[in-house]
């Protein structure tokens, strides 16, 4: 990363949640449902540089969890259906809860650490 890219344009949430490129905005960001490609289509960013880890999935069991979880407990308060009609309901709803959300959350953290330039520390010379 040169510091001319700095600080960008392009609003890292935006281009975190559409799966575009944090530079120009133009190219994508994923080759595929969650694999990031090499480099932009559009403006040739290196995508070396990103390394999300685990944040993408802890973020997605927090908040999908919390909702499911939430929503399966009011679903048995009010209605107290059978277990199979929970597992009916809540185990595709989970699915495309995660599913849906990891795409887009990996995305975001991906614009953010370029945005922030979040690197491993090293000395200034
Ligand atoms: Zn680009």
């Amino acid at each position: 990363m040169s510091n001319l890219d700095h600080p960008p344009h392009v609003n890292p949430y935006w281009a975190g949640f559409t799966g575009s490129c944090p530079r120009c905005g133009k190219g994508k960001m994923f080759n595929g449902l969650l694999r990031i490609a090499d480099k932009c289509d559009a403006c040739g960013l290196d995508y070396s540089f990103a390394d999300t880890g685990d944040g993408p999935a802890i973020f997605v069991m927090m908040i999908a969890g919390f909702l499911i979880v939430g929503v399966a407990a009011w679903v048995e308060i009010v209605y107290q259906p059978p277990y199979w009609v929970h597992a009916a309901i809540f185990l595709p709803f989970s699915a495309a809860v995660c599913i849906g959300m990891l795409r887009p959350t990996k995305g975001l953290l991906v614009a953010l650490q370029y945005y922030n330039r979040a690197e491993e520390g090293r000395r200034i010379k």
